[in-house]
């Protein structure tokens, strides 16, 4: 036997099995965007890797150390992307989509991070964003809010999720902020770890974001941020609470949640769960409004989120959900070569009919087809053999319920199978 090829480390196949919830999740995640006007775009996986840097920054775990970046035979540097706001963007600058107009979007796909994978932590993972381009007020930032709480009602996991909120004022008053941490820091630069003395350097606000125990002393006791935010971010940030207020959504003000990518200002929340363990962000998302200049356009406001799917998907596992059957509503089962003849024209009137219908092929004794149907989980099992050919009957069988088979003429074979169906509903 030659040698198996596996998988690449961290990338997951979704399987038959598990693949029903994800798409029940997809349709909801379609659904809910639908109801508040946001339209889906769709983006290519490659990008230039300059649109990576330049967005989400050099100074940055994900630019840093996560990207999946290689030449191509043009010897122009790639990289598959590791999220997706930064194409947004790019998309909408390049098609002028934001000239003159604001836009609702939203995405959902793959993306890439060369991370150590673990629970809830994959090399390829999927997401689910929303961006609203040209709004700069807190009502745009509680709507976007809005739709992530919406989602978790209708998955039937909000007692799950937690959120978190925070503001990260203008440039300007980040800046002045930066220096004070980083004076305060560098007062204590003894009990800083490796990593932390290096962002320091780099990145001193990401500092705050630290998992290290031995450091939340040091932490705790830093600056505020929102003590050095200007009169208008604290504005904004107040508005958006008493927005939050109304909606019914309660919010957790997080001091030191300061996210990760460099195009967020002002307003920054994650939404947060107590089920998954260490991965226990599901959502993450904020204002950026000077990203679509930094990527050559004109100065448009822009505010937005990211869903991990997978971290989604086990949550809702976790919660009341249910997810609908998967399975075939028929299996028809043939006896000899007539009757195989006539099983196709049978599964094309069902199929017309929006029945889901499942061919036996292959052959064999009835009792092995009719193991096939349960194994499936099909709730009807229609089997036509040389004696129903010839009269041009089938015989029709509920698998779901303990009722008696019936012959049907082949003409009334949809008409039954469908009163059967609605009456299991
Ligand atoms: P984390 O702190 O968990 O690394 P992050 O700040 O890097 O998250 P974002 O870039 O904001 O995450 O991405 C938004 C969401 O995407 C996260 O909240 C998470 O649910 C999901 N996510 C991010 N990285 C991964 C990954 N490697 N595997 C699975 N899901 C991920
Ligand atoms: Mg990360």
């Amino acid at each position: 036997m030659a040698v198996k090829i596996q998988s690449v480390r961290g990338m997951k196949d979704l399987l038959p099995g598990e693949i029903e919830l994800w798409q029940q999740v997809e349709q909801e995640i379609r659904d809910v965007s639908a109801l508040y006007g946001y339209r889906e775009i769709r983006l290519p996986l490659l990008e230039r890797t300059e649109l990576f840097k330049r967005s989400i920054g050099e100074a940055t775990d994900i630019v840093e150390k996560e990207m999946y970046t290689f030449f191509d035979n043009n010897d122009e540097s790639m990289t598959l992307r590791p999220e997706a706001t930064a194409s947004c963007v790019r998309a909408g600058v390049e098609h002028s989509l934001f000239h003159n107009a604001r836009a609702r979007l939203w995405y959902m796909g793959p993306m890439f991070r060369y991370e150590r994978p673990q629970k809830g932590r994959y090399r390829q993972f999927h997401q689910y964003g929303i961006e609203a381009f040209g709004w700069s007020g807190p009502d745009i930032d509680a709507e976007i809010i809005d739709v992530g709480h919406t989602l978790w009602k209708r998955l039937k996991i909000d007692r799950f999720a937690k959120l978190e909120i925070n503001s990260l004022g203008t440039p300007d008053s980040r800046a002045s902020y930066r220096q004070q941490l980083v004076s305060y820091f560098e007062a204590h630069h003894g009990e800083l770890d490796e990593d932390s003395k290096r962002r320091l350097k780099t990145n001193p606000l990401r500092i705050l974001d630290s998992k290290n125990t031995e450091m939340q002393e040091v932490v705790q006791s830093a600056p505020v941020l929102m003590d050095y935010l200007s009169d208008e971010s604290r504005d904004h940030f107040d508005r958006l609470l008493g927005h939050l207020r109304d909606l019914g959504i309660d919010y957790e003000v997080n001091n030191r949640l300061v996210r990760g990518l460099d195009y967020y200002s002002g307003t920054v929340f994650e939404w947060v769960t107590d089920q998954l363990g260490a991965q226990n962000a599901i959502c993450a998302g904020g204002r950026y409004d000077g990203l679509v200049e930094l990527l050559g356009g004109r100065e448009v406001p822009g505010a937005g989120f990211a869903m991990g799917l997978e971290r989604l998907v086990e949550v809702v596992r976790l919660g009341d959900f249910q997810p609908e059957s998967a399975a075939a509503d028929v299996y028809l089962c043939m006896l000899g070569d007539e009757a195989q003849k006539m099983g196709h024209s049978i599964a094309q009137t069902l199929r017309e009919s929006n029945v889901a219908t499942i061919l036996h092929c292959g052959g064999g004794k009835l009792a092995r087809q009719l193991r096939n149907a349960d194994r499936l989980n099909t709730a009807i099992a229609i089997i036509v053999g040389q004696s129903e050919w010839e009269a041009g009957n089938a015989v029709i069988k509920n698998l779901r319920a303990d009722e008696l088979q019936k012959v049907v003429r082949v003409s009334e074979i949809v008409v039954t199978v469908k009163q059967m169906l609605e009456a299991r509903n």
